[in-house]
Formats: structure tokens, C-alpha cells, sequence
């Protein structure tokens, strides 16, 4: 059996007892370059660890050799699985491995996962939704040609939008979004290593977006909802008290 396992945002007790199971009784792990060591440190110590995290470059290069890989390990092994960061399935390319699994014959089974973009903005006290101030929410890619090109006026009218992979084009991604409508002083939220010891939040408005001090990974989350957590609240007021 090959599983498209899901690992969550990095903090181990995050992951489902099933994905916990399963690690356990992996014969062979291929895991992300985002997969935290302690989530690593939950697979069967006896089981064989393959490291196909992708650098930025050679994304489409190791990308092709996962499956085939996939497909030579089940040959060998009872139980392989291929751990993903979050949801295998929310930008993950967790559909197209299946897609290709399945046409191959292989049997696959799904174990989804929290995904970052709805853990980092609740452990941060951010509602996705919340009645009289969101009632929708969109998980966008920010990511490469298309995070600069798409046509971001799609997301000018979704009450909180969560934006991944996003750091990188985060400038060109606000000044879009305000052009097509999204008021300027919105608050938004960077939540840098969600659930990990690092984690780091920056908080500012959409106009504010493109000089704040971020790094990926960050979750960008950009909507009045931002203004209920009480991080966001009281950056807000210690700037308004140093008139900042
Ligand atoms: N399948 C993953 C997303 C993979 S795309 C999921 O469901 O979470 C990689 C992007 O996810 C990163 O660029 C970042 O935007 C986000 N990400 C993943 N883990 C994160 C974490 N612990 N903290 C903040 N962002 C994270």
C-alpha cells in the first residue's frame, strides 16, 4: 500500500492518529524539505528515509522521479509512504501523484492533514470565518509567473484570503489585490514556521505588505478577521502610540 500522507504544519501533535499510525509502520518514508524533524522523529526508526525535498529550480526534475520511485518501493516494501507538509493535497501535488499512482495500478490511500494555511492563522487566534465580519475564505498560491500574473481581481471580494507561497511576490500581490478593489488599510498577518519553536508573526495592513519583515515559510492571511486576534490588536495600538 502507498500512502499520500499528510503531516501537518510541524508541531507532531498535530498530526491524525491515522498519519501517526502509519508513520509508525512505515517501511519508507519520502518526505518534503518542509517536514519538521520531530514529525520525522515519529517514523519507524527501522524504516528506510528518503529525502526528495525539492530547492527552488529543480521543483519539475525531482517532481518526475517521485512516482516512479513510488511505484519501485511498493514492489519492495508492505507499507510506503509519502509524507507531505500539511494536507498532501492543498498544493502539494498530491492529486497528480495519485492520479499517476492510480493509472499505474498502484493501491493508494489518502491521509489528509491540517493544512498550514488553516493552522497558522488559528494558532495565531484568527477565525477564518466569523459571524458579521467573514463569511468566506480562499486559499490561493502566490508562487512563481502565476502568483504575479494570475488575475488577483478574483480575490479582491473573498472576505479572508489566505495566501501561500507568497512571501517572495508579496509586494506585487498587494498592490494587485488593491487595484482590484482590496481596501488598502485591510490588516494582514505573516505567520512565519506555524507550530514550530520558531514560529514568528508580523502583522500590518495590505498597504504595509510589501516592505514588512517576512520569510518563508509564512502563511499570509489578509481580511478584518486579522484584527480579532490579540497579537494583531496590540501591534495595532503600540503603533498608534508611537505614531507609526
Ligand atoms: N501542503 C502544504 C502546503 C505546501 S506549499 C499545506 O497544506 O500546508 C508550501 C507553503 O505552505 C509555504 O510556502 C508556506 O506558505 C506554507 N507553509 C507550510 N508549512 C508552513 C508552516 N509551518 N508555517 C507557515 N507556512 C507554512
Amino acid at each position: 500500500m502507498i500512502y499520500l500522507v499528510g503531516g501537518g504544519p510541524g508541531d507532531p501533535d498535530l498530526l491524525t492518529v491515522k498519519a501517526l499510525r502509519v508513520l509508525r509502520s512505515a517501511d519508507v518514508v519520502l518526505y518534503d524539505r518542509l517536514i519538521s524533524a520531530e514529525v520525522l522523529a515519529c517514523v519507524n526508526p527501522r524504516a528506510e528515509f528518503v529525502d526528495v525535498g525539492k530547492e527552488e529550480g529543480q521543483q519539475c526534475e525531482v517532481q518526475r522521479r517521485i512516482v516512479p520511485l513510488l511505484i519501485e518501493y511498493s514492489r519492495r516494501y508492505r507499507s510506503v509512504v509519502r509524507l507531505k507538509s500539511g494536507d498532501p493535497m492543498v498544493f502539494a501535488r498530491g492529486g497528480e501523484e495519485l492520479a499517476e499512482l492510480i493509472e499505474a495500478g498502484c493501491d493508494v490511500e489518502v491521509v489528509p492533514g491540517i493544512s498550514s494555511a488553516l493552522a497558522a492563522p488559528e494558532l495565531a487566534g484568527i477565525p477564518l470565518t466569523y459571524r458579521g465580519v467573514a463569511r468566506s475564505f480562499a486559499i490561493v498560491t502566490g508562487h512563481g509567473r502565476e502568483g504575479v500574473l494570475q488575475d488577483w481581481s478574483a480575490y479582491a471580494g473573498v472576505d479572508t484570503l489566505i495566501v501561500l507561497m507568497g512571501v517572495g511576490h508579496r509586494r506585487a500581490i498587494a498592490e494587485a489585490l488593491i487595484r482590484a478593489g482590496r481596501p488598502a488599510d485591510q490588516p494582514v498577518a505573516f505567520i512565519e514556521r506555524a507550530s514550530t519553536p520558531t514560529e514568528r508573526r508580523v502583522y500590518g495592513t495590505l498597504a504595509e505588505a510589501g516592505s514588512l519583515d517576512v520569510e518563508a515559510p509564512a502563511v499570509w492571511v489578509i481580511g478584518e478577521v486579522v484584527a480579532l486576534a490579540a497579537g494583531a490588536r496590540t501591534e495595532a495600538a503600540a503603533r498608534s502610540r508611537v505614531g507609526g
